[in-house]
């Protein structure tokens, strides 16, 4: 079953993503060499109560954590953890806010300190694939424009798509149908139509596509070892140009 979602619903998705764009203004504030991801995960947990609410990752299939931090090779769903954050490190701060029963999803990667650069190109031009796979995100075209997008874009560049973990539809629940896969052909799969919301999220590898995963259950690795980037909005699909839901802004802003 796939979930359109009235104006009113999405006023609801845009408040819980406004609540999650701040979110992540405040971690990125404090991502330097030497502070733990433990506590960027206890700032954005504070952060969401303070401001009515709920992490979506936390308890979610029994994740523990309200953030998810995937350093370097680890490509998503990696643990916060008492290791400290040195220069050359890049990671991904994937967040979920629940607010008024809605969520909205987003992830943000970030060099630390000084980062090779084929390293800091990896993480802009997955920044950029993402931009480009919303830009298909509009009534009319398929699932696989989007997919096809991102794919055509980063693989020209040498990189790898993860295969095994796509975006998704959301709304009440913080996964709903459909997949939003970061490969396909264009032309193909399902047509999309106004009040789909989707997070896209593009896992772009320096490497090879290849990932496994770790015995914890979720941390997913790069086989090579090579580092990997995500970045992610929830947008909602209209006639001409995808809105975007989640921000930026606050990232940026304290990034200056
Ligand atoms: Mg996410
Ligand atoms: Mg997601």
């Amino acid at each position: 079953m796939i979930f359109y979602k009235t104006e009113e619903e999405i006023d609801l998705i845009r408040a819980s993503a406004r609540v999650l764009a701040q979110a992540h203004g405040e971690v990125a504030g404090m991502i330097r060499e030497g502070i733990t991801t433990r506590e960027l995960d206890r700032r954005a947990e504070e952060f969401i109560k303070d401001h009515g609410g709920k992490p979506s990752f936390k308890g979610y299939r029994d994740f523990p954590f309200s953030l998810c931090i995937s350093p370097n090779s680890v490509v998503v769903h990696g643990f916060p953890s008492d290791v400290a954050l040195k220069s050359g490190d890049i990671i991904s701060v994937d967040c979920g806010v629940e607010l008024n029963g809605y969520h909205a999803d987003s992830a943000y990667t970030y060099p630390v300190g000084e980062v090779a650069p084929e390293v800091l190109e990896l993480l802009a031009e997955t920044k950029k694939s993402l931009y480009l796979g919303i830009e298909q995100a509009v009534a009319g075209n398929r699932m696989g424009d989007v997919g096809y997008a991102i794919q055509n874009y980063v693989e020209k560049r040498g990189y790898g798509v993860v295969r095994e973990l796509v975006g998704h539809g959301i709304g009440q629940k913080l996964h709903e149908r459909p997949d939003v896969p970061n490969y396909g052909k264009r032309g193909s799969g399902l047509k999309l139509q106004t009040g789909l919301v989707l997070a896209i999220e593009p896992m772009v590898n320096l490497g090879t596509k290849s990932v496994v995963q770790e015995k914890d259950g979720w941390t997913i690795r790069t086989k090579d070892l090579k580092p990997s980037a995500h970045f992610e909005h929830t947008v909602v699909v209209r006639k001409d140009k995808a809105e975007i839901l989640t921000s930026f802004e606050y990232i940026e802003k304290a990034l200056q």
